[in-house]
């Protein structure tokens, strides 16, 4: 890792639109702040690094990735602390799950301190963006697409970087109805869900929207094979109590390993809870539904952060789960994440990365 600093121009945006936005009104990504951050990829280097106005950018209707969809993406946040400081949660994992995206889709690696020094500039130009009251923060849009204007289905030579950053509250306000997903699969073996690929994203939207019509508002998506195995809470890792043990299917090719998800268990470990990451059966987690042994459940995400589980639909049977507010693990992991990503409490594992 080069820990050279970048070089980035800086362009101000002369009419800001920050004193117009009514922070409590925000729709996830439908805010975006003053400015964004472009690099370019070509000859091999990444260069023309670049914070300006956010808006527009021109592109040929031939680039690689809206045919052949070699783009992918991140997503994390800045949090104000209440001492007005602006911190960024865990950059470096979000920046090594970028590179092994890249790997994937045969695009170019972006050097660790290039991901976080891009961030971390165009989160100091727009430090007045993030929000400071608890469940806020400022969503943060890393994004990398080819850009060879060619119909070849060939790996691009170009490709683009960009950031964009969204102030974001918070994304559920109640808790998740859900059905265990088995007829549609979001990721299967020797595929890419490991992945944050944009095509992911895309094949989850029907199975997404059938879901809805149903009177879901999520799916615990399942294996390709048998659909007999938990994976993940539709774009979120699903993790259970289960007698007391904190149960969560362990990463595979299939499942995105959630840096919430790294984060939940270094907690849980802290408290001396038993931690099992392994293949979840179904029939497991509706036995302890019914049995009463399943406590808590919850998907955990960076936009979701800790998003409790109402109730759970197996094949017609509803399995209701506790009310969330009287759930012990949940609650103190959603206040210990929130005291540290806010500056409340000490960071002992070196989470925070100041601006
Ligand atoms: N799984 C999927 C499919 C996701 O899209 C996300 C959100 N990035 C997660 C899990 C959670 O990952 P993280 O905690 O890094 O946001």
């Amino acid at each position: 890792m080069t820990t050279e600093t970048l070089d980035i121009k800086i362009t101000k945006n002369t009419q800001s639109r920050l004193a117009q936005t009514d922070f409590s009104q925000l729709t996830f990504g439908h805010t975006f702040t003053d400015h964004m951050l472009v690099a370019d990829y070509a000859d091999g280097e990444w260069k023309n690094f670049e914070i300006l106005p956010y808006g527009p950018i021109a592109l040929s209707p031939a680039i690689s990735s809206l045919h052949y969809g070699q783009a992918f993406f991140e997503g994390l946040k800045a949090y104000r602390h209440a001492d007005g400081n602006v911190s960024v949660f865990r950059p470096d994992k979000n920046a090594a799950r970028f590179n092994k995206s890249a790997e994937r889709l045969c695009a170019p690696e972006l050097p660790v301190d290039m991901f976080i020094q891009s961030i971390a500039a165009l989160v100091d130009v727009e430090r007045d963006w993030v929000p400071a009251a608890d469940g806020y923060s400022l969503y943060i849009r890393p994004f990398m697409f080819a850009t060879d204007p060619y119909l070849g289905v060939v790996p691009s030579n170009t490709y683009k970087f960009i950031v964009l950053t969204c102030p974001v509250g918070p994304y559920f306000t109640k808790p998740l109805r859900v059905k265990f997903e088995t007829k549609y699969t979001r990721a299967a073996e020797g595929g890419f869900g490991f992945a944050k690929a944009a095509g992911n994203y895309a094949g989850s939207m029907l199975p997404s929207r059938k879901a809805v019509e149903e009177g879901f508002d999520q799916m615990i998506w399942t294996d390709s094979k048998e659909h007999q195995y938990a994976e993940e809470l539709g774009a979120a890792n699903v993790m259970f109590l289960i007698d007391g043990k904190l149960v969560t299917p362990s990463t595979r090719d299939t499942i995105l390993d959630g840096v919430t998800r790294d984060t939940v268990i270094a907690l849980a470990k802290d408290w001396g809870i038993t931690v099992e990451e392994r293949r979840v059966p179904i029939t497991e987690i509706v036995e302890a539904a019914r049995s009463g042994k399943l406590t808590d459940a919850f998907g955990a995400g960076t936009a979701a952060t800790i998003a409790p589980i109402g109730a759970i639909n197996y094949e017609g049977e509803e399995l209701t789960l506790s009310d969330p507010a009287s759930r012990e693990f949940s609650n103190r992991l959603l206040n210990s994440l929130n005291d540290i990503r806010y500056g409340r409490a000490a960071d002992t594992h070196s989470w925070n990365y100041m601006i």
